[in-house]
Parts: C-alpha cells; sequence; structure tokens
C-alpha cells in the first residue's frame, strides 16, 4: 500500500532496535506472501488468499496492516492485470495469464512492515513477463540508491530512467513512503524524478520503495469502489515493493522477497521472474 498525500509532518530515524522490530514484521509479511505463492494457482479467488492471508498473520499474533487503514476491508491488496494497487480481493478467480500483485503489511510489536509481490499465473504473454522483470529489476536500482549522503530524487531517477529505457509507463500519483510505527510516514518516495533532488537520506531512515510500471501509458483512473486504482488503457501493470533502511554503504533490506520466490519455484502453476 502505498502513501496518501497528507500535511508534512516529521521524518523519523530509527535505531537499530527499531530497525529490527520493523525487520521481524517484514519477514512477517514476506512469510505471508511465500504462503500465497503456495496455494495461489487458476481457479483460485482474491477472497480466498485474503483469507489464507488474515489466517496465518492471526497464527503470528500480528495484526494486518491494511485491515480498516482509511476503511480498506481486506488484509491483503490484490490487484489483477490491469489493475495497479489497491485492488480489493474479489471473487474473481485467476485465470491462467493474469498477472497478480499482493500488497501485505503486518503491524507487530509496535511497527509496520509492507512488502508486495506480482505472481504470473500459467502462460503470462511475453510482453507481461518483460514488464515484471524491468519493474522488480527497477525496486533494485532505486535500492543502489538508499544510501546516506544521496537524496530521495536519486531513488526517485534511478526506478524512472531504468523503466524509461523499456519505455514503460511509470506511474506518478502513487509512491513509497517512509514506515515504521506508522504505516505510512514520511517522506514520499517517488518512481520519477531528479538525480539529487529531495531529501538528502541519512543512515536510519526506513523507506519501503515501490515502482508500478505500466505496459502502457502511465495514466491511472480510481474505479468506482474507491480503492482500486486501474491503467487507464487497461493495459497491464507491476508492482513489487521492498522496505528499506538507509545505511552509509549499502542499503540493508529489510523484507525478503527469496522466501516468496522459494514458494514461485515450488508452484507449478506460477511462472519465475
Ligand atoms: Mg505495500
Ligand atoms: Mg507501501
Amino acid at each position: 500500500m502505498f502513501f496518501k498525500r497528507t500535511a508534512r509532518r516529521e521524518v523519523f530515524y530509527k535505531t537499530d532496535e527499531e530497525v529490527e522490530a520493523i525487520r521481524k514484521s517484514c519477514l512477517m509479511v514476506c512469510d505471508t506472501l511465500a504462503h500465497i505463492g503456495s496455494i495461489i494457482k487458476p481457479g483460485v479467488t482474491g477472497t480466498q488468499i485474503n483469507a489464507a492471508a488474515e489466517t496465518y498473520i492471526q497464527d503470528l499474533k500480528a495484526i494486518p496492516s491494511f485491515k480498516n487503514y482509511n476503511g480498506f476491508p481486506a488484509a491483503l491488496c490484490v490487484s489483477v492485470n490491469e489493475q495497479v494497487v489497491h485492488g480489493f480481493p474479489t471473487d474473481y478467480a485467476f485465470r491462467d495469464g493474469d498477472i497478480v500483485s499482493v500488497d501485505c503489511g503486518v503491524y507487530f510489536n509496535g511497527f509496520h512492515g509492507d512488502a508486495a509481490y506480482t505472481f504470473a499465473i500459467g502462460e503470462v504473454h511475453t510482453d507481461v513477463m518483460r514488464l515484471l522483470k524491468v519493474t522488480k529489476d527497477s525496486l533494485y536500482k532505486g535500492i543502489d540508491n538508499a544510501i546516506e549522503g544521496k537524496r530521495i530524487g536519486d531513488i526517485s531517477f534511478s526506478v524512472e530512467e531504468y523503466c524509461k529505457k523499456y519505455h514503460f509507463g511509470v506511474v506518478r500519483e502513487l509512491t513509497g513512503h517512509g514506515i515504521g510505527r506508522n504505516l505510512h510516514e514520511e517522506p514520499e518516495v517517488p518512481n520519477y524524478g531528479r538525480r539529487g533532488s529531495g531529501m538528502v537520506l541519512k543512515s536510519g531512515l526506513v523507506i519501503a520503495i515501490e515502482p508500478m510500471i505500466t505496459l502502457g501509458k502511465r495514466d491511472i483512473a480510481t474505479l468506482s469502489d474507491n480503492w482500486t486504482i486501474v491503467t487507464r488503457d487497461r493495459k497491464p501493470a507491476a508492482h513489487f515493493e521492498h522496505t528499506v533502511v538507509v545505511r552509509k554503504q549499502k542499503a540493508d533490506i529489510l523484507s525478503d522477497h527469496s522466501k516468496i520466490e522459494s514458494a514461485i519455484k515450488n508452484n507449478p502453476d506460477l511462472r519465475e521472474i
């Protein structure tokens, strides 16, 4: 889930102890997403994976961050094909060829974790597989810039520059965000921007970086449910997210997609990205 624009607020830098608490929540998120990766296949619905996630998070004695957040009704955002982010879990049964962005947040011991992964179900079109790969790689281009002394704009620029090389659309209206005791904190982390612009990064800043990239034009619309974001041209969109902490030489990635990717490897109905 991404940042909704609000008034400027304080930036919170985290102690090492707080960072470890956020890591714990992030790993719970990724365990949940790995569980989803083990059960998602053609015929399964968003409602079903959401129920599985709620049970999983409950068993961890944690709280789903998204449920009731600004009125969001579920533990997961489930966004299929042309849906960019913030899709509601519904009774639509996933089909061979669908891509499904699953975004999850967990609150545990006073801190939130946030991560997202887009699953490719069955025989996904080559162009869409390329979109997924480029979006995922762009996330790591951004993370490479989440180091002390650089600026928010360096992260934003690196994501945008990489995706534009492939002529994909970079969604501008939604951004990554600071995270900690609140699901969404300052600063916003856009996926487009100018190199060397924005806030200077300091060790201890924890941010969720989440490129939202489209196969066609970058323009989006909100469905009548007031949540689901879709591409205006209804072409597919991809979304990958990590929570990271800014450090001196290299960002420390607090979430762990490798758990999800192991589940994908072991699920014959999913394609590896
Ligand atoms: Mg998220
Ligand atoms: Mg987020």
